[in-house]
């Protein structure tokens, strides 16, 4: 089987972990203020804040900047849950705005008819490793006075023209194995704003600046040393690993262009796609070509089946509304192994399935 992801740990990694075992401090210490280091020197930000997960990476983040009751969120209805559910547990709305169908990114001509006078911010996901429009978007918030925080959750080392995500604005990663790299469960905050940076740090640890000294409603969101010694091994192979993908995405698509029924994913130029998912769409009968692939031991993904405003507890929130250009993305994406452990006898081998599995003409 040719699974969909694959976390690639070596001995860097399980070396690294022994390590901190060994030196019996296991919780939040030197290695994650090593990795933050290495984190922001690598993005190219003043600051990161390391947390135990992408989730609370993105919740804490909207606290730092002071987001809560009554305030609006505009954010993509696709994407993972995650996304809309941290603006909620900040006491906050998401406000969904459709998609772009090139790069399935929020459309930064719908965001401005979405603004009211409760609007303070914008969460673009760089979706599957394609950033969004940031330009557009930062220019919208600018002239509205809002706040932008970047889901970048699938997206380490994504570009455009060379300057990396989580750069334009308040930056959240996630490090959930599935991703470019992975600390097994955690996330980070990406920031060149030192006040964001020190309410992130403060809330990450209970609101504590010194030991026993609570100075707000904090919270328990801190990495351990176990999962950043993991971090730091696994950031050293990030380059290699994306430049993988990229290759891997170039042939896929060289070799599925012009397959009838098939749309192979597109990339806007001077952007940098780092292909944590190849999503392609599939127009007509998904779940035949799905059963196909599998027979042949293709692993697939579906990501997503369904908009986030559809999702029962979104539904039991009193969400509806219509997203014409995501409900088409949720019925007809597709997405193929592109991670960097795929041989290229795999990349025949799932070229082949798809050429076999699509209807005759
Ligand atoms: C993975 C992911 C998250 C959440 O990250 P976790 O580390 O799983 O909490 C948030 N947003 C998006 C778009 C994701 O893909």
């Amino acid at each position: 089987m040719i699974p969909i992801a694959q976390p690639l740990i070596g001995e860097e990694e399980e070396r690294a972990v022994l390590e901190v075992l060994q030196s019996g401090q296991l919780a939040q210490g030197p290695r994650v203020r090593a990795f933050e280091e290495a984190f922001a020197a690598y993005c190219g930000v003043k600051h990161a804040i390391a947390t135990s997960s992408g989730t609370t990476a993105l919740h804490i983040a909207l606290l730092a900047h002071g987001i809560g009751p009554g305030d609006e969120v505009i954010t993509t209805p696709f994407t993972f849950i995650a996304t809309a559910n941290a603006v909620l547990y900040v006491g906050a709305r998401p406000v969904f705005v459709d998609i772009e169908p090139e790069t399935f990114n929020l459309n930064p001509a719908l965001v401005e008819e979405a603004i009211t006078p409760r609007t303070r911010a914008i969460l673009p996901v760089h979706l599957f490793g394609h950033p969004a429009e940031m330009p557009a978007l930062l220019e919208i918030a600018e002239r509205h006075g809002l706040v932008v925080i970047e889901d970048a959750a699938q997206a380490h080392g994504a570009a455009i023209e060379g300057r990396k995500v989580g750069t334009f604005a308040t930056g959240c990663f996630s490090f959930y194995p599935t991703k470019n790299m992975t600390t097994g469960e955690g996330g980070i905050i990406t920031t060149d704003d030192d006040r964001i940076a020190e309410q992130a740090r403060l809330l990450r640890a209970h609101g504590m600046r010194q030991r026993y000294y609570n100075e707000q409603l904090g919270y328990n969101f801190r990495m351990t040393d176990i999962h950043a010694a993991i971090g730091l091994a696994q950031l050293k192979k990030l380059e290699a690993w994306n430049e993988r993908r990229i290759a891997n995405a170039a042939y896929l698509t060289r070799r599925l262009q012009g397959l009838p029924g098939i749309v192979p994913p597109s990339v806007r130029p001077g952007y940098r796609h780092v292909f944590h998912q190849y999503t392609i769409r599939v127009l007509e009968d998904r779940d035949g070509l799905v059963e196909q692939l599998r027979a042949r031991g293709i692993g697939t993904g579906i990501y997503y089946p369904r908009t986030l405003p559809a999702q029962p507890v979104y539904r039991g929130l009193g969400y509806d509304g219509h997203f014409p250009v995501a409900e088409e993305a949720a019925r007809q994406v597709l997405s193929l192994p592109v991670h960097p452990a795929l041989t290229p006898t795999d990349l025949e081998l799932i070229v082949e399935a798809v050429r076999e599995g699509i209807p005759d003409r």
